[in-house]
């Protein structure tokens, strides 16, 4: 195991009091559709709408002095770009985010307000990621990567400590599955508590890179397409360190969801739990939802993220959003 319970207990010390304590909140309608108790983890209230500002924070907090000085790097213009832009603002540590020229401005725009530098180059995320490179190979800024580093699962995985505070009879855990840092974090905290809780990891069908690896045996890529549920989108790397193996070893089972499948979660988190939502946000209540999980026990799941283009929110709502 790369990343420990330890290393997850280290985490939660470094971002206390720079990240919020989410709340675990009960769904009275899944609980009653599903015959037992269904709670939600409120991860899109974070500062910057994702979860993602735990493991940025920790990867920042974990910086010596001298890498502070010359700050942090990454090629994302999603979540992890916020969030990383967010914590080292707060340390007073320079970011730059580099992205391609085919990003939008309101993009681009939100990452700037958040005080970090941007660096436009080339026309793909490859080209972006190859410009961050360059500027740890030339200027010594530190990569902070969006899921396959140790900093950075464990800081997701104090999700998974707080779970447990917070619910000890926990059953059943689904969580969202991309890059699989949240997943390896969280599963790595509540199986070393609580061996005997079930947790599934949920994707969308369109682009799984985690769960095609993971029936390979090994890392592979997938086509893109695109999806509702655009947090999860992106491969695992082929060069994967440690997501795919603590995928491998701790999840008990993978669920995909068909684009309608997420719609449905998105409008269901509006509607019923009065939240907004994005799609990857929304798929552990779409895989209740569809019937994909057998409920056992109590059941938690992760509202990971709600930043979603506010029309297209608005299109899903109104079953506009033709797929
Ligand atoms: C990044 C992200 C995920 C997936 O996390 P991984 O660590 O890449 O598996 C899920 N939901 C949201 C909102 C995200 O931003």
């Amino acid at each position: 195991m790369t990343v420990s319970l330890e290393d997850i207990r280290a985490a939660q010390m470094r971002i206390t009091g720079k990240v919020t304590r989410t709340a675990l909140q009960p769904s009275d309608d899944l609980s009653q559709r599903c015959g037992v108790p269904v709670y939600m983890k409120m991860e899109h209230h974070q500062p910057t709408g994702a979860f993602k500002l735990r493991g940025a924070t920790n990867a920042v907090a974990m910086l010596g002095e001298d890498e502070r000085r010359r700050g942090v790097v990454a090629a994302s213009t999603g979540n992890h770009g916020r969030a990383l832009a967010y914590a080292a603002g707060l340390e007073g540590i320079d970011a730059t985010i580099c992205m391609s020229q085919l990003v939008p401005h309101n993009k681009r725009d939100a990452i700037a307000k958040l005080g970090a530098q941007i660096c436009i180059v080339g026309n793909s995320q490859d080209d972006a990621q190859t410009q961050a490179e360059l500027l740890v190979a030339q200027q010594g800024m530190t990569m902070v990567p969006p899921f396959d580093d140790a900093g950075v699962i464990a800081g997701q995985g104090t999700i998974g400590l707080e779970l447990i505070e917070d619910l000890p009879q926990l059953d059943t855990l689904l969580v969202q599955l991309s890059g699989g840092g949240l997943a390896s974090g969280v599963a790595a905290a509540v199986k070393s508590l609580r061996p005997q809780v079930r947790v599934i990891g949920v994707s969308m069908a369109r682009g799984a890179a985690m769960q095609a690896s993971l029936t390979a045996g090994h890392p592979v890529q997938v086509r893109e397409d695109e999806t509702l549920a655009d947090s999860l989108g992106g491969g695992i790397g082929l060069a994967n360190r440690h997501t795919f193996a603590m995928c491998r070893d701790l999840l008990d089972g993978v669920i995909l969801l068909s684009e309608e499948e997420i719609a449905a979660g998105i409008v269901h988190a509006y509607h019923e739990e009065r939240e907004i939502v994005e799609g990857a946000g929304a798929v552990g209540i779409a895989a209740l939802l569809a019937d994909k999980v057998v409920p056992r026990g109590p059941v938690a799941l992760i509202l990971s993220g709600r930043n979603i283009d506010m029309d297209l929110h608005r299109r899903v709502i109104c079953g506009e959003q033709l797929q």
